[in-house]
């Protein structure tokens, strides 16, 4: 007997008969779970519960909406013990990550307390003879968010909690690979006082995926995943008259001058490697070292701090590395490991089929580092999503920044330097979203916004701050006028 993991639709779990999805603790290599995929019946439930809910949230102040999520702030700063050990139950990262992901999401709650002094509209007195004008953002009804294994909290709480103080109504499609921390996440925010069908939650996986981008009692969709599955729903959701934003793969480079700190880079890049098991949109894949003496000296540094990397299940003390999600996606990172070798690359270090003594039946794989990675390389192209780092040699600057521009994704990038002109050419001249100085993984802070460019967004706005406001509101424009009465 598995755990069953409902869905939760009006307040209340649900649990369904029909087709299960398996959800394994991968540092076992056991399934440990499963839930069951919503169908259209459970999707109309979702929308009919969000729906109605939709009319008393939208008409509650702003304010009052965000105390309750102040109140939701707190119960989640409570229980982040609780939600990092399902994280690392469920996906394999250490329970320092976990926490650590947990906060990053906790963090847009702080932005969205004090949401109501961002929703203000604009007012213009006089605009003709006795005519005003002014403008006010509005919610737009009933939203879905889709989200990827990676992050299971972090991704949904930059989505459903800016998307509730707009004074919309949610439904939360998990990954089915680790569903159990969303669901968490959304009996705490009944706990927290959300009201009942405020914020749904559906398991599945295409099929209810493919139901909600139908359902016209949605009006928009956020999704975070993979690039080829971000463009169908982008597109699908598009033509079913919704508002989408769908956020995408990414091969994140870090370009390292002649003049950085290289101890301090190498450690930098190592972490933001290896860091997750590499299972991360903004994770640094690829070390662009310009010239060789560079490259000669950053190799043997970044290997020795490998060989001190810990590899084990993620609640164990001092493991830097877990394992990846499902027995799939570690074949899939190994076969690119086997093809940067046949395609030429150096594998400096190949720890590929190495599993620690007491979990041997876990996804686990130790890090991988290729030297000499050349840009037709299958192991350059690709988004590996894995402990892989690839380190590229190029003559010049001009050259390291030619060779980001022309992959075709743009989520996150950065440089090492000390020279502030290189520095400022770069962030100005790079055609990549997130863009960081000395900052491995530029992940932006609540206040700003976060998003790619390229093939790793198809949007027009990014997640979390005044970009998701303009995303979950629509504008509106009175003009009036006010004669005297006779
Ligand atoms: P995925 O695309 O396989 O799945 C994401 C979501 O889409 C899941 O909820 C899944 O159930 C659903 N889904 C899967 N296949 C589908 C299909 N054919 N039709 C409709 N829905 C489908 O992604 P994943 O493996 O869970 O996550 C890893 C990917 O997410 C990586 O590519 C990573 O770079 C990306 N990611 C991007 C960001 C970002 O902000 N750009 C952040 C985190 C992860």
């Amino acid at each position: 007997m598995h755990n069953d993991i409902p869905h939760l639709i009006n307040g209340k779990r649900v649990s369904a008969t029909g087709r299960k999805l398996p959800v394994y603790n991968p540092a076992l290599g056991e399934i440990s779970g499963e839930s069951t995929v919503a169908d259209q019946k459970l999707v109309n439930e979702a929308v009919a519960a969000a729906s109605k809910a939709f009319i008393t949230w939208s008409q509650t102040t702003p304010s009052q909406r965000a105390k309750i999520l102040a109140r939701y702030k707190l119960v989640l700063d409570s229980e982040i013990d609780s939600l990092a050990k399902i994280v690392t139950a469920e996906h394999g990262k250490t329970y320092i990550e976990a926490v650590g992901s947990i906060q990053r999401g906790i963090d847009v709650l702080d932005y969205v307390c004090g949401l109501p002094g961002h929703l203000q509209g604009m007012y213009t007195a006089n605009v003709a003879k006795g005519i005003n004008v002014y403008s006010m953002r509005q919610p737009l009804g009933v939203c879905a968010g889709i989200t990827p294994f990676n992050f299971p909290a972090m991704i949904a709480l930059w989505m459903f909690p800016m998307a509730l103080a707009c004074g919309n109504t949610f439904i939360l499609k998990p990954s089915e690979k680790n569903p159990s921390c969303s669901l968490k996440l959304v009996e705490l925010a009944h706990e927290a006082g959300v009201p009942e069908g405020v914020i749904n939650l559906l398991n599945g996986d295409k099929e209810t995926v493919d139901a909600i981008l139908a359902h016209p009692g949605i009006q928009a969709v956020s999704f975070v995943g993979s690039s080829t599955v971000a463009e169908h729903v982008y597109k699908t959701s598009i033509n079913h008259n919704k508002r989408a934003q769908a956020f995408g793969g990414a091969k994140n480079h870090s370009i390292i001058m002649p003049d950085a700190d290289l101890k301090q880079a190498a450690e930098a890049i190592t972490l933001a490697a290896y860091g997750s098991c590499g299972e991360r949109c903004m994770a640094i894949s690829v070390a662009v070292a310009v010239g060789d003496e560079v490259a000669d000296k950053l190799v043997p540094l970044i290997t020795e701090r490998l060989h001190r990397f810990k590899v084990g299940p993620g609640m164990e003390e001092n493991v830097e590395l877990g394992p990846l999600i499902t027995q799939q996606h570690l074949d899939k990172v190994l076969s690119y490991v086997d093809e940067g070798i046949q395609e030429g690359a150096t594998a400096v270090l190949n720890n590929s089929r190495m599993k620690p003594e007491h979990a041997k039946n876990g996804f686990f794989m130790g890090a991988c580092l290729f030297d000499h990675v050349l840009p037709s390389m299958k192991i350059y192209r690709d988004e590996i999503f894995g402990p892989v780092l690839c380190v590229m040699r190029v003559p010049d600057f001009e050259s390291a920044m030619q060779l980001i521009n022309d992959h075709q994704y743009g989520n996150g990038t950065a440089i090492f330097t000390r020279d502030g002109y290189t520095a400022r050419t770069f962030a100005e001249r790079v055609q990549v979203g997130m863009v960081g100085v000395n900052v491995p993984v530029p992940v932006p802070v609540p206040y700003h916004s976060f998003g790619g460019w390229k093939n790793s967004v198809f949007a027009d706005t990014q997640m979390y701050g005044e970009e998701a406001i303009r995303f979950y509101t629509k504008l509106k424009t009175v003009t009036e006028r006010w004669p005297a009465t006779t």
